[in-house]
């Protein structure tokens, strides 16, 4: 009798934020979906995002204004039909999100209509949020349905490490990622770090970003670009790796560990000054502290390097005491912890790396270019942020193509229902043994780290690009060694991720020899059409 795997599911969802949640609740409708994530569940970047969520829902907005913002932001570089997709079924989402329990903020004294944000970029008030925690209102209830669902199952502490390909089970040969296929994923159990097989007809990667590639970062620990470095050993084309967005305003305070203050602060009438007191966003652009975020981090940069500060302020007294406690309770709160009072003083801010618009190339429905594998949300490149992303879209992007993704994994699971899931084979470790000294493993994480905010970071030249991609190639050496010698535990599984993910970002950039959203090179100052309008695409042949 053929045996049958330990753990098998319709659907494997690997990721527990918003697009995860999403995916899953969609594809629950007939399908069983077994959800792993890292940590605790609600751990994730989602429940981080303050700002909110854009979609068209005001009374003097209109589909194709958000739809040009987004173009614009995007600077060349966006998928039209995937931005047209998004501003057009967004709106549908976030209804849904508030029929499914979202309290989302209204305005006061008319309980009826939502209080719609304004952020860079936006030329109309379209940020549906709850007050400044819109990201943890929105996984709180997408976790409660999903733990509520009978055909969901869903494992803390769970690590995905590699995807299972066909063509690497026992008999089979090595075969183009096209025609190859995924079967599920090997987990590690945090507590145990027991590696086990996961069979699954369809694999979803829902892991999120990568922020914390970079020494400063607005992510929380998750974000180590694990699904996308999963994603593109097994073979899936990556794409626009080279634009990672820098948030403009992170708090700079030695005891807050990445704690950002959202753009609807500036939204809402904040100004950022240089220490002296002076404003100095209208020297850079004629929206001035509403500039897109790629303008604002640079010129903060720029200033900093230029009068040798560390950080620049934020003021948020224009706001007035009312609004800073009704809008922005949780920021005024944390401010206040650590001894600031934004109410009477500017508070200090630095950009930090915040959001990942490249990923894994999908389709319309979340497929990636192998069988049977999926991205949904920060992990995949759906084409709709292009160069740039614009403030707000993130949320809406995981919503709106996971619905899709959710949509197609029905149909591929209905109609794979007759084939049975082939028995995958076990991990094999391979005699490997406890490492000596873990923290090698920890000097090297800081050393990448410290590399890509040095030579990787908001302003790049050719030199720097090519000596961080010398240094990356040093450390991803020992790693793999490391990888292949040490028993895996959660933190080797994510050097070496971030590892590959950083020398992924860095060839992007190199193959972009000019400037243009996100990706600001000095020897290569302006924006060059004619060579470089088109996604920076990565095969596994590119890359070690
Ligand atoms: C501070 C902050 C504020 C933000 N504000 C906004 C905002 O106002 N509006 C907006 O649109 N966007 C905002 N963003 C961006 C937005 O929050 C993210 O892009 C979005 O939440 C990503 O959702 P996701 O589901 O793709 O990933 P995440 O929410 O990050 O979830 C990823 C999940 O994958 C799990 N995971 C990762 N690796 C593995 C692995 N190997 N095995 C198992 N599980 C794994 C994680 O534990 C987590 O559960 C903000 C981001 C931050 C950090």
């Amino acid at each position: 009798m053929p045996r049958k795997n330990a753990i098998e599911s319709d659907v494997l969802v690997i990721g527990s934020g918003i697009a995860g949640l999403s995916v899953a609740l969609h594809a629950a409708q007939s399908a069983r979906v077994l959800v792993v994530t890292k940590v605790a569940a609600e751990e994730s970047n989602t429940n981080y995002a303050q700002g909110g969520v854009a979609a068209v829902l005001g009374e003097d907005d209109t589909i194709s204004l958000h739809e040009q913002d987004t173009l614009v932001a995007g600077d060349g570089l966006c998928d039209a039909e995937a931005v047209r997709v998004l501003v057009e079924e967004g709106p549908r989402e976030v209804l849904r999100l508030i029929g499914s329990g979202v309290r989302f903020s209204r305005e006061s004294g008319r309980p009826s209509r939502l209080s719609l944000g304004r952020e860079g970029g936006h030329s109309r008030r379209r940020i549906v949020h709850a007050k400044d925690r819109t990201g943890h209102a929105i996984e709180r209830v997408l976790l409660k349905l999903a733990r509520a669902h009978p055909k969901i199952s869903l494992l803390e502490n769970q690590t995905a490490v590699d995807l299972i390909l066909e063509s690497k089970m026992r008999g089979k040969r090595a075969r183009a990622p096209e025609r190859d296929r995924i079967w599920g994923a090997y987990v590690l159990d945090r507590k145990t770090d027991a590696i086990g097989a996961v069979a699954a007809r369809a694999t979803v990667l829902a892991t999120g970003g990568a922020g914390k590639a970079y020494l400063y970062t607005t992510n929380p620990d998750i974000a180590t670009g694990d699904g996308l470095a999963a994603g593109f050993r097994a073979g899936a084309q990556a794409a626009d790796l080279e634009f990672m967005q820098f948030h403009p305003t992170c708090l700079f305070h030695p005891e807050a560990k990445s704690f950002l203050i959202s753009e609807a602060v500036r939204g809402e009438g904040g100004r950022l000054l240089t220490l002296d007191g002076k404003p100095f966003m209208n020297r850079y652009h004629r929206l001035r502290d509403l500039a897109p975020r790629d303008v604002v981090a640079r010129a903060i940069d720029f200033e900093m390097k230029k009068r040798g500060d560390k950080y620049v302020l934020l003021d948020m007294r224009p706001l007035g005491k009312r609004l800073l406690t009704t809008r922005f309770p949780h920021i005024t709160r944390r401010l206040r912890t650590y001894g600031l009072d934004p109410a009477k003083e500017p508070i200090p801010v630095v950009p930090a790396a915040h959001y990942l618009c490249g990923g894994l190339l999908t389709d319309l429905e979340g497929r990636t270019t192998i069988p049977g594998l999926y991205a949904c949300g920060e992990v995949a490149c759906t084409g709709v942020h292009g160069a740039n992303r614009l403030a707000s879209n993130s949320l809406l992007e995981a919503l709106v193509f996971s619905r899709r993704a959710g949509m197609a994994l029905l149909r591929q699971v209905a109609s794979s229902r007759l084939e049975g899931i082939p028995q995958v084979p076990e991990w094999r470790t391979n005699g490997a043994v406890q490492a000596k000294e873990q923290v090698i493993f920890d000097h090297n994480w800081d050393a990448i780290r410290r590399v890509m905010w040095d030579y990787m970071g908001i302003v790049r030249s050719d030199e720097r690009l090519a000596r961080a991609a010398a240094m990356i190639a040093v450390f991803r050496d020992q790693t793999e060694r490391d990888y292949r010698r040490y028993r895996l535990d959660a933190d080797l599984v994510e050097l070496r991720n971030i590892g590959l993910v950083a020398d992924l970002m860095i060839a992007c950039a190199r193959r972009r020899k000019e400037s243009r959203g996100l990706h600001y090179n000095i020897d290569h100052p302006r924006r060059d059409d004619r060579r470089f309008r088109r996604d920076t695409v990565l095969t596994r042949q590119d890359v070690r």
